[in-house]
């Protein structure tokens, strides 16, 4: 298939059904020779060909807004130029690098360290891990057995962490595991603070963080069933799980508990992080300090792709070797890492994500009024609107799928997510224009108010 020659992408545009037919032909061939385990495109049948920006133009020549942006890898757009500038330079140099220290790696590491709090950046160390999310929550989980010599986990209904064995055990979704039986010996699932389905049918007016309580009591209660966990993982903000804030009363009480019993504290900042909520990293903006933070997808802010751990140096009492892998020297990445904090702070990228993030509050928070819509909620640029049958209340996954279909067919990626899917998501770049977001959340608001089952 003949390369198309890259041009401007400023607005929306479908031109006929979809999947168009260059991308149905590449569909079907993916069909036939790929996975029967894929799933982006079941929900939304397109084939990329090229990408600039907040834009996608698939092999029909249909450009949509990327709302998807890679599950939020790609924080700055699709190859954004400087980061493809310095891509280049770096292919030049070296690629590949195991875990030896080069000039890249400790420009990358700088960067990352000064992105950090300011008490914790001096006692912070880096590990890194095989370049996936799901790989550096493993890491996490085993610096945390090593360092406390405990075998249990706590971990919250909801939560995703990843798709490999350790990862996929501590994620709440019950049907890939059901699928794979034995996880992870030592995982205990407590209730979310996600008070739109409160876990403990409670209402906010009746409850007084009940869930953390639940929590604290059990941890602390010698006929708990319990013993002592190394850690609790928890994802500040739910993403998969239907993008869920854990409310501020929650997170605190949560890391008071761990801090008075030694139990450490990782925060799955895979999604949150690297600036999508408007702070660096999400927990900042619950004024706690976890003991080890986990963070990969926006890394590199184009999609090279790299993980990592941060964690307390009092925690690295782990052996050399203690958690290897070929593929954690990805120097490409950290040279665009490096430079996009750079950009990062020169263009007040967190500024925009928190004035585009208002923006999508002013434009997406009159949807509570639909009968159909039961919460809008985010932080920053990573947004929800869950969807609920107002009769019976029961999540409305089939009306987020249609929905997700609608906006498709007018021009914008979405992703869905919760419980049943029953969450339209959207996770824009963060460098994003108001203009985009504009356009982009007329088409969510229309492809909802215009779509009721
Ligand atoms: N943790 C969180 C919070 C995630 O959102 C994801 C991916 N969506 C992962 C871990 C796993 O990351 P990966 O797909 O790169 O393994």
């Amino acid at each position: 298939m003949a390369p198309l020659v890259q041009r401007t992408m400023t607005e929306p545009r479908v031109d006929c059904d979809l999947p168009g037919p260059r991308s149905a032909e590449l569909l079907a061939r993916q069909g036939r020779r790929e996975s029967n385990a894929r799933t982006y495109p079941r929900h939304l049948p397109i084939a990329p060909a090229e990408a600039s920006g907040s834009f996608v133009r698939d092999v029909d020549g249909n450009v949509f807004i990327d709302f998807l942006a890679g599950a939020g890898v790609l924080s700055l757009g699709h190859n954004h130029p400087e980061l493809v500038r310095s891509v280049v330079a770096q292919l030049g140099l070296l690629t590949h690098g195991l875990d030896f220290p080069t000039p890249i790696k400790d420009d990358f590491v700088e960067a990352q360290l000064s992105m950090l709090p300011a008490g914790m950046r001096d006692r912070t160390k880096v590990h890194f891990c095989g370049p996936t999310g799901a790989n550096a929550v493993e890491a996490a989980v085993k610096l945390c057995k090593i360092a406390t010599g405990r075998g249990d986990i706590v971990t919250f209904q909801g939560g995703f962490h990843g798709s490999t064995h350790a990862a996929m055990a501590l994620s709440g979704l019950v049907a890939p595991k059901t699928a794979v039986p034995n996880g992870m010996p030592g995982t205990h699932f407590f209730p979310f603070s996600y008070c739109a389905r409160c876990p403990l049918d409670l209402s906010p007016a009746t409850c007084d963080t009940n869930c953390a309580t639940y929590l604290e009591r059990s941890l602390t209660d010698g006929n708990g069933g319990i013993p002592l966990p190394a850690a609790v993982i928890l994802e500040p903000i739910q993403g998969e799980g239907g993008v869920v804030p854990a409310t501020a009363d929650f997170v605190r009480r949560l890391r008071t508990i761990t801090r008075e019993l030694g139990i450490l504290l990782i925060v799955d900042e895979v999604q949150t992080g690297c600036g999508r909520t408007g702070t660096w990293f999400a927990f900042e903006q619950y004024d706690i300090e976890p003991d080890v933070i986990v963070a990969s997808k926006a890394l590199s802010g184009i999609g090279t792709p790299i993980a990592l751990i941060l964690y307390d140096e009092k925690l690295d009492t782990w052996a050399s070797g203690a958690h290897i892998g070929t593929f954690r020297g990805n120097q490409l990445a950290f040279a665009a890492g490096a430079e996009a904090v750079r950009i990062v702070r020169r263009d007040d990228v967190l500024g925009n994500v928190r004035r585009r993030g208002a923006q999508i509050s002013a434009r997406l928070t009159p949807l509570m009024a639909d009968p159909w819509v039961r919460e809008v909620r985010g932080r920053g640029l990573m947004w929800g609107i869950e969807l609920a049958d107002p009769e019976t209340g029961r999540p409305a996954g089939d009306f987020a799928g249609a929905v997700q279909s609608r906006a498709l067919r007018r021009g914008l990626i979405i992703e869905r997510g919760g419980r049943d899917d029953c969450v339209v998501r959207i996770l824009p770049p963060l460098n994003v224009t108001a203009d985009v977001v504009d356009t982009a959340c007329s088409i969510l608001v229309d492809a909802i108010e215009t779509g009721h089952p």
